[in-house]
C-alpha cells in the first residue's frame, strides 16, 4: 500500500514537518488494525493554508494562466494517480473497508474518468457573446455595443468531504476546481485522510504552483474554520444533511457561495410489470455493495403488492447469501462500517424499528463471531410504513424498507412523502409509464429500468430539499466553480 505522507499535511507546497502538527491513528475498519498515523490539523494550519489559497490566488500564476495550460498540468497529475492505479485501489480499500470491486471501479476507476472529462470539456467551456446594439442618444448620436458573458474563477474554495468514497469525492470537486482556475484547500474525513493527502503528492509532482492546492485533515474544528473565514469565497460540501444545514448556517455571515450534495432515502419502484429479478439485484447491489454507505442507495423499495412476495423472498435469498467479511478477500461480497459510532447507530435504527412491531424479514443484527471489525449483517423490512422512521431517516448502512403499493400514482406519492430527494429508480417493461413515473420524482436523478448502467461523467448529480443543491460532474460540475462575468464594449 502506498504510504502517505503519514503525519504530515500539505500547506502551501510544503509537506509539514512531523512533529507539528496532533497525530492520529486512522484505523483499517475491517480489522480495527491501525494503517497509519495521520496528522490532525490545528486552527494555525488551517489559518496558514488558507493564507496560501489566497494569496495564490490573488497573486500568483495559476488564474492566470490560460485553461487548456492548466489542463496539461492536471492531466500530469491524473497521469501520475492513474500510474499507481494498483496500490492506490488497495489504499481506499483498506481505509474505506470496500470491496475490491468497488475500490476499483468506483473510488478510483470513477474518480479518474471524471477527472479525464474535466479536464477534455474545460478548455471547450464557451463564453456566450450578445447581439449587437444600437442606442439612440438625445444629440441625435448613435451608440453601438456589445457583450459577452465569460465564466471567471470564483476565488478560494473549501472542499469538504465525507469517508465513503473520499478518492472520488475528492479529486471530483478538486480538478474541476483548479482546472478553471480557483486556489483550494481540500478538507477530508478525519476517517480517510490518506485518500486526500496523495492528491498533494501528484499535485506537486505534475507542477501545480505551491499554495493553488492544500489539503488539512481534520474533524469539525477545522471545517468550520474553513467555512467562516472570510477569504473563503465558496464552500462545495459533501455529507450528511445535519452538517449542510451546519455549514451553511456558519458560511451565512461571510455570505460564502455554498454546494451541497448531501444525504438521500431513495426511492426505487418496482411496477407489476418491473423485472423483479434485475430490481431485487439493484437492491442487492446498492445496499451491500459499500455496506449501503452509499448517499444515492436505493433505501425504499416501493414495491407493487402483486409483486412484492416475490421481490422480498428474492432479496431475503440475497441478503443470506451475502459474504461479510474482509474486503482483502475477493470471496467477501459485503465489507464492514466505517466505525464503531456508525454501527451503533445502524443498530439504534433498526432495534428501535423492530421494537415498534415494523416487520424484519432478514437480518437486524451484529454477525455472530466476528470480534473484530464494524460488520452489520444485510438487514430487510417488508409492509413498512412510509411513515415510520426506519422509512424516513438515512441509516447510512446496509439496510432497506420495503413499501407496498397498488397504483403507480400511490407509488409517486410515497416516494415524494420524504424530506430528501437526491435519486430514484422505476423498473417497468412499459418505458412511457417509467419515463412519466421519472418526470413526477422530486429527486435530483432516476434511473429507469436500471438507468445506463454506470456513472456517467457527463451526467450533472446532486440533489433537491434536504439532499442539497448544486451539482457535480460533467459540465455544470463546473461551472459550479465559475461566476459569469459580463464585459459590455462600445464600439469605436
Ligand atoms: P458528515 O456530514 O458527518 O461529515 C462530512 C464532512 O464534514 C467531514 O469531513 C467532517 O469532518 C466535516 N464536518 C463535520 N462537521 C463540520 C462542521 N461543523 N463544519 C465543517 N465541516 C464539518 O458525513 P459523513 O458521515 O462523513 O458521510 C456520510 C454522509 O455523506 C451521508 O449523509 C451521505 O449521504 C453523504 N454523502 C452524500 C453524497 C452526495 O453526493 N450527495 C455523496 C457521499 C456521501
Amino acid at each position: 500500500m502506498h504510504k502517505c505522507r503519514e503525519g504530515q499535511l500539505y500547506i502551501g507546497g510544503a509537506w509539514t514537518s512531523p512533529g507539528q502538527c496532533e497525530i492520529e491513528p486512522v484505523l483499517n475498519p475491517a480489522t480495527e488494525e491501525v494503517l497509519g498515523y495521520a496528522a490532525l490539523a490545528s486552527t494555525a494550519d488551517a489559518e496558514a493554508a488558507l493564507d496560501a489559497a489566497r494569496t495564490s490566488f490573488d497573486h500568483g500564476p495559476w488564474r492566470r494562466m490560460n485553461i487548456a495550460e492548466r489542463a496539461a498540468v492536471l492531466g500530469r497529475m491524473v497521469d501520475w494517480l492513474e500510474a499507481r492505479d494498483e496500490e492506490l485501489c488497495a489504499l481506499v480499500r483498506i481505509e474505506t473497508g470496500s470491496l475490491q470491486s468497488f475500490a476499483r471501479s468506483m473510488q478510483f476507476g470513477t474518480g479518474i474518468s471524471h477527472a479525464r472529462h474535466f479536464l477534455k470539456i474545460a478548455p471547450q467551456i464557451s463564453s456566450q457573446s450578445f447581439p449587437l446594439e444600437t442606442v439612440q442618444r438625445p444629440d441625435g448620436t448613435a451608440i453601438v455595443g456589445g457583450g459577452v458573458a465569460v465564466r471567471e474563477p470564483v476565488g478560494v474554495c473549501a472542499a469538504i468531504t465525507p469517508y465513503n468514497v473520499p478518492f472520488m469525492l475528492n479529486i471530483g470537486k478538486v480538478i474541476p476546481a483548479l482546472v478553471m482556475g480557483n486556489s483550494v484547500v481540500l478538507k477530508p474525513s478525519p476517517y480517510t485522510p490518506f485518500s486526500a493527502l496523495i492528491l498533494g503528492e501528484a499535485a506537486e509532482a505534475a507542477g501545480v504552483p505551491a499554495g493553488v492546492f492544500n489539503i488539512v485533515n481534520g474533524g469539525p474544528d477545522i471545517g468550520n474554520a474553513l467555512t467562516t473565514d472570510p477569504r473563503v469565497d465558496l464552500v462545495s460540501f459533501t455529507g450528511s444533511d445535519t452538517v449542510g444545514a451546519a455549514i451553511q448556517a456558519q458560511a451565512a455571515p461571510t455570505l460564502k457561495r455554498c454546494l451541497m450534495e448531501l444525504g438521500g432515502k431513495s426511492a426505487m419502484i418496482v411496477c407489476a410489470d418491473g423485472d423483479v429479478e434485475a430490481a431485487a439485484q439493484n437492491a442487492l447491489a446498492s445496499l451491500t455493495q459499500h455496506a449501503g454507505q452509499a448517499c444515492a442507495s436505493m433505501t425504499r423499495l416501493v414495491v407493487h403488492n402483486s409483486v412484492r412476495p416475490a421481490f422480498v423472498a428474492r432479496l431475503r435469498e440475497m441478503f443470506e447469501a451475502v459474504v461479510i467479511g474482509d474486503p482483502a478477500d475477493p470471496a467477501t461480497s459485503m465489507g464492514p462500517l466505517i466505525r464503531e459510532a456508525a454501527r451503533r447507530r445502524v443498530d439504534h435504527m433498526v432495534q428501535a424499528a423492530i421494537g415498534e412491531g415494523v416487520k424484519l424479514v432478514t437480518g437486524g443484527r451484529i454477525p455472530a463471531g466476528r470480534d473484530k471489525g464494524f460488520f452489520y449483517e444485510p438487514t430487510l423490512f417488508d409492509d413498512v410504513d412510509n411513515r415510520s422512521l426506519i422509512a424516513r431517516e438515512e441509516a447510512f448502512g446496509p439496510v432497506g424498507v420495503v413499501i407496498g403499493f397498488d397504483t403507480s400514482d400511490e407509488a409517486v406519492a410515497i416516494a415524494n412523502d420524504s424530506e430528501f430527494g437526491l435519486t430514484g429508480a422505476v423498473y417497468s417493461k412499459n418505458v412511457g409509464l417509467a419515463y412519466e413515473i421519472a418526470q413526477a420524482l422530486r429527486t435530483g436523478k432516476v434511473n429507469i429500468n436500471g438507468g445506463s448502467g454506470k456513472m456517467s461523467s457527463y451526467h450533472p448529480f446532486g440533489g433537491i430539499k434536504r439532499s442539497g443543491y448544486g451539482r457535480e460532474f460533467g459540465e455544470l460540475g463546473l461551472h459550479e466553480f465559475t461566476y459569469v462575468k459580463t464585459i459590455a464594449y462600445r464600439l469605436a
